[in-house]
């Protein structure tokens, strides 16, 4: 009986056992199954973050300047970027390499070379990574700066606008500035126009925005006036007829054969060229430009050709060389001037008759001459063609054998071009 007491117990402490075991297994799994939950629960978590920790957007360039030796760009703020990567390629290189980093959204470059184009692309970063690249941006700096030379003559008075040539062709910046070493001598706008104020030489300086440099060096002249120079008459004269004025009835022989020295026996034409090559020669050392009508003996030229070729010449004056003929006792220097009536050339009296004063009393004051002082007529086809203001000037009578001899020395006729040319002078002081 007591056996079978024990053995009971020992059921009973076997089935306690067991519902022991049984609830602790219990508890252990439902322990494990929380642990769990919680590794999966954070495990979430970590995937939450690491969704929020993508590359930053792509980068909007917005704003671009060369100035100096810097070209600087300006980009939009990526949200979630920690920096930004700053990328660069020249024209003729394939990789782009990375320039540099910023926290900032703008960036300047100071290493390019003039004349080369350079493109810039930027990406923002962060810890997961790099954004896209940006579109690019490019700049390309003057190299050279040429205005179709290294020096220019103005003439006095003159304004220019200068054609500037960039190279290349089309800079990021095209923006240039004008400077004169001497604005009493040449003025410059900052379009580059150039005004010529007074002789002499100055230099105009052009500087691109980014640096390159460009000298000009200007010099200004005086206007160089123009004289037309007829020596009257030619080897042959010619008789034939053409009219004394334009549309005028009145015919005369196309050229006389002039006069000639009674004691030397020089034809006036001869004596005319002479002069008049050395008169030539003395207003081009005073600076002007001479238009010849002729040079040799050997021509056949009308009045009325002689004075078309003067008009439309480009000269300002029409200085008419003769020499003069009549009684043996006669002698002295005048000029000849149209009235202020002549219907051709009216219009000129004023100057041809200050040119023509200017003239007979310079020659006078020279030479010591009679001054015979200026003749009016408006029977001379040279003049009444003429369109410029016209003097004709009889520089002595070769038929008076003591001026025929002196006209035919040389220091003589030095002493009538040096008149000549004071009186152009004087001429040209006022008009
Ligand atoms: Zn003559």
């Amino acid at each position: 009986m007591l056996e079978k007491r024990i053995r009971r117990s020992h059921r009973w402490y076997a089935f306690f056992c067991i519902c022991f075991l049984f609830t602790l297994s219990w508890t252990a799994f439902f322990q494990v199954n929380a642990a769990e939950e919680e590794v999966k629960e954070s495990e979430e978590i970590e995937e939450q973050e690491e969704i929020s920790k993508k590359e930053p957007d792509r980068v909007v360039i917005l704003s671009k300047k060369s100035k100096g030796k810097k070209f600087t760009f300006t980009w939009s703020a990526v949200e979630e970027a920690e920096g930004y990567h700053i990328y660069r390629r020249r024209k003729d290189e394939k990789k782009w390499m990375l320039l540099g980093t910023t926290k900032k959204t703008k960036y300047s470059d100071t290493t390019m070379k003039n004349g080369r184009r350079y493109f810039y692309k930027v990406a923002a970063f962060n810890e997961a990574g790099e954004g896209e690249k940006s579109k690019f941006v490019s700049v390309v700096r003057v190299k050279k700066i040429q205005c179709g030379g290294n020096k220019l003559t103005l003439e006095l008075g003159e304004k220019k606008q200068l054609t500037i040539k960039l190279v290349p062709q089309n800079p990021t910046n095209k923006k240039l500035f004008f400077s004169s070493s001497d604005k009493n001598i040449v003025t410059v706008s900052q379009k580059g126009k150039l005004r010529a104020k007074n002789p002499g030489t100055a230099v105009i300086l052009i500087h691109s925005v980014t640096g390159a440099e460009k000298k000009l060096k200007v010099t200004v002249k005086k206007k160089a006036r123009i004289v037309a120079i007829d020596a009257g008459h030619q080897l042959h004269g010619d008789s034939s007829l053409e009219p004394m004025a334009p549309g005028s009835s009145q015919m005369k022989a196309k050229v006389a054969s002039g006069t000639c020295g009674t004691a030397t026996g020089v034809p006036e034409y001869q004596l005319n060229l002479t002069v008049s090559l050395k008169l030539e020669t003395e207003l081009k050392k005073r600076g002007y430009e001479v238009v010849m009508i002729r040079r040799t003996n050997e021509v056949n030229i009308s009045n009325s050709e002689r004075a078309k070729i003067a008009n439309s010449s480009g000269a300002e004056i029409f200085v008419r060389v003769h020499a003069n003929g009549g009684a043996p006792s006669a002698r002295g220097i005048l000029t000849m001037s149209p009235t202020s009536s002549n219907p051709y050339i009216g219009s000129k009296f004023a100057e041809c008759n200050a040119l023509s004063t200017a003239l007979v009393n310079h020659m006078c004051a020279r030479t010591g001459a009679i001054n015979k002082g200026v003749i009016y007529t408006d029977s001379m086809s040279g003049i009444n063609w003429c369109t410029i203001p016209v003097s004709i000037v009889e520089m002595g009578f070769m038929t008076n054998e003591a001026e025929d001899r002196l006209m035919q020395t040389d220091s003589y006729q030095n002493q009538l071009v040096m008149g000549m040319a004071d009186g152009i002078d004087e001429y040209f002081l006022s008009h």
